[in-house]
C-alpha cells in the first residue's frame, strides 16, 4: 500500500460486532477510508428487525462455559471497555449472583477476577437446597439505545454506510477505487452460512424468545436453570458446548423506563423468528415465582421478541482468508461490471452466539490487529 493511498476496508454487517470493529479501526487508523455494508442498520426499521441478533440481545455479561483463554481475553477487555463507558449511562451495573447445587471450588472459577466485586456466598446467604455461591458486580447495555449511538458515532467521523445485501463476498470490491486493492471484514454473523465464498455450513441459529417489560425498582440479574431453585445458573450452559431448553433470566437495562429483559429459550438450529404464545406464557410465569416485582400493577409488558442468536461450531471465527477473484462461484450471482482478476483479503469476524456484547470490544481488537498484520506484514 503507497504511503499516500489511504487503505480502503469494507466491514460488511452492521451488527455489534461489525460496528464495534469500525470504532476500533477509525480510532486507531483515522485515515483509513471506511464503508460498512450492510443489510439491516440500526435505524429505525432496522432496530425492528428480526434479520439479525444484534437488536434482541440482554445485553449483559455472564459468564458461559468453561474457561476457553481466547475468549477470557476478548471478555476480560470488553468487560474493562464497558466499565470504563459508565459515566456515559449507556452501561449500568447489576448485582448477580450464580449458585450452584453441588459442591465447587468457587474460588477457583475460571471468571473470579473478571467482573467486579467477587466473593463467595457466605452459607446462611444461600437459598434452601444449594451447595455454594458467588455474587459480583456484572454490566449491561440497552442494544436499542447502545447500536444507534455506535452507528451515529461512527457517521459522525466519516464512516460511510450503506444499505444492501451481498450475495457474494466478491461484491466487496466494488467499494475499492482505483486498483482494487483494500480490506474486507466479514461480520455477517448467520449471513455467513449463505454468503457466496464463504457458505460456513458450521454456523447455526440458537432461537431465543423473550419478554420486554417495563418493572418498577428491579436491579439484580438473575438467572436460574429450570426447576433447580433461586440464584443458580447452569454451568453447562455454553454457546461452546451448544446450550439447549430454557433458562429464566431476567437483566435489567440501562433505561429511564425500567426496562427488564425476561428469558428464554436456547433453542440449537431453530429457525422459527415467530412469537409462540405458550413459550412466552411459560417465560411469564417462571419469571413471576422468582422475581416479586413482575407482580407489582405498575409492571407492563412492552413486547414478546424472538432473535437469532448466530452461533457456531468451534466458537467465533476470527482470522484472515484471500480469495481469488473472480470467485469460481460468482457465475451463480449477477455479473456487475467487468471484473480483472485479483485477490481479495477477508478478515472474518463472525459466530458469536450468545456472547456477541460481552465480546465486542476484546474481539474488535483482535480483528483489527489481525487486518493490520495482513496488510503490512513486516510492520
Ligand atoms: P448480527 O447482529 O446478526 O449482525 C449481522 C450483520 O450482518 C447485520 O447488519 C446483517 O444485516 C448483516 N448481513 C448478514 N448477511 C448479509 C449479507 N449477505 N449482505 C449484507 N449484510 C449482511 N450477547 C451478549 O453478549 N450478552 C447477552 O446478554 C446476550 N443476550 C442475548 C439474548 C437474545 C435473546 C439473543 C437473540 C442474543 C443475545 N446475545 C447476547 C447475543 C448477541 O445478540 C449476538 O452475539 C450479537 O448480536 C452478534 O452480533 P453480530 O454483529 O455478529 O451479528
Amino acid at each position: 500500500q503507497p504511503q499516500d493511498t489511504p487503505l480502503q476496508v469494507v466491514i460488511l454487517g452492521a451488527g455489534v460486532i461489525g460496528l464495534s470493529t469500525a470504532h476500533v479501526l477509525s480510532t486507531r487508523y483515522p485515515s483509513y477510508k471506511i464503508t460498512v455494508v450492510a443489510r439491516d442498520l440500526p435505524d429505525e426499521a432496522g432496530l425492528l428487525s428480526q434479520a439479525w441478533a444484534s437488536p434482541w440481545a440482554g445485553a449483559d455479561w455472564s459468564p458461559i462455559g468453561d474457561y476457553d483463554e481466547r475468549r477470557y481475553k476478548m471478555e476480560l477487555k470488553t468487560f474493562n471497555t464497558l466499565w470504563d463507558m459508565l459515566p456515559t449511562g449507556l452501561v449500568r451495573t447489576l448485582d448477580s449472583r450464580i449458585c450452584f447445587a453441588e459442591p465447587v471450588d468457587v474460588g477457583k472459577l475460571w471468571y473470579k477476577d473478571l467482573p467486579r466485586d467477587f466473593r463467595v456466598l457466605k452459607t446462611e446467604e444461600l437459598p434452601a437446597g444449594l451447595a455454594a455461591g458467588v455474587s459480583f458486580t456484572t454490566v449491561s447495555l440497552n442494544p436499542q439505545i447502545y447500536l444507534p449511538w455506535l452507528y451515529h458515532g461512527l457517521r459522525a467521523r466519516g464512516v460511510h454506510f450503506v444499505r444492501r445485501k451481498f450475495e457474494s463476498i466478491a461484491e466487496a470490491a466494488e467499494y475499492f477505487n482505483g486498483n482494487g486493492k483494500g480490506v474486507v471484514v466479514n461480520a455477517t454473523a448467520l449471513g455467513a452460512r449463505t454468503l457466496i465464498g464463504v457458505e460456513d455450513q458450521d454456523v447455526f441459529p440458537i432461537r431465543g424468545q423473550t419478554i420486554l417489560a417495563s418493572v418498577p425498582n428491579m436491579h439484580q440479574f438473575l438467572s436460574y436453570p429450570l426447576g433447580a431453585g433461586p440464584c443458580a445458573i447452569t454451568l453447562s450452559i455454553g454457546i461452546w458446548e451448544i446450550p439447549t431448553g430454557h433458562a429464566t433470566y431476567m437483566i435489567p437495562r440501562p433505561s429511564p423506563e425500567g426496562h427488564v429483559l425476561i428469558g428464554g429459550t436456547f433453542q440449537v438450529g431453530n429457525w422459527d423468528l415467530s412469537v409462540n404464545h405458550d413459550t412466552g406464557k411459560g417465560i411469564w410465569q417462571r419469571a413471576s415465582e422468582i422475581e416479586p416485582a413482575l407482580k407489582d400493577e405498575r409492571t407492563r409488558i412492552i413486547s414478546h421478541n424472538v432473535g437469532l442468536r448466530p452461533a457456531r461450531k468451534g466458537g467465533p471465527r476470527i482470522e484472515a482468508e484471500w480469495f481469488k477473484l473472480p470467485l469460481q462461484t460468482d457465475l451463480l450471482t449477477k455479473p456487475r461490471g467487468s471484473q480483472t482478476p485479483q485477490d481479495l483479503l477477508v478478515v472474518h469476524a463472525y459466530g458469536f452466539g450468545a456472547a456477541g456484547y460481552q465480546g465486542s470490544w476484546g474481539a474488535a481488537e483482535e480483528v483489527v490487529d489481525i487486518l493490520q498484520a495482513s496488510v503490512q506484514p513486516n510492520a
